[in-house]
């Protein structure tokens, strides 16, 4: 069930398109996708395309990324809650993080509209988040 769940996520990535899931028994909404409701633990899930708004609420850089991953370092990484209800960590693109002081300017503006988009890192489809001015 799991494994159908991320490969049918990553397919729609590919296309561009961001889904979430919304429990059927009480509506909670959980993104990324899981198989079973973390909430009531109900295990009915509708598929929803998520609206890709939220607001970041802080972040700092990555300084340990993965190897694949290390190439595009440093980046802005940091806790997003979508319009949606979920918080989760991600990657964020329109910020600085060029210094400890840079990053701790901008962590004072928090928070900050974002908007999800695709992107192609490491040869993955992955969202990531940018910041909206
Ligand atoms: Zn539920």
């Amino acid at each position: 069930m799991m494994e159908r769940m991320v490969e049918k996520f990553y397919k729609s990535l590919a296309k561009g398109k961001i889904y979430g899931v919304k429990c059927k028994k009480c509506k909670h909404f959980i993104f990324p996708p899981k198989a079973g409701c973390e909430k009531c633990g109900a295990h009915k899930m509708e598929w929803k395309l998520i609206s890709g708004n939220g607001k970041l609420l802080f972040f700092s850089s990555g300084n340990l990324p993965p190897l694949k991953f290390a190439k595009y370092h440093p980046y802005a990484y940091g806790a997003i809650e979508l319009k949606e209800g979920p918080v989760f960590f991600t990657q964020i693109e329109g910020l600085d993080v060029k210094s400890v002081e840079a990053i701790e300017k901008q962590n004072k503006k928090m928070p900050m509209k974002v908007k999800a988009k695709v992107k192609k890192m490491a040869g993955m489809n992955i969202v990531v988040f940018k910041v909206v001015k």
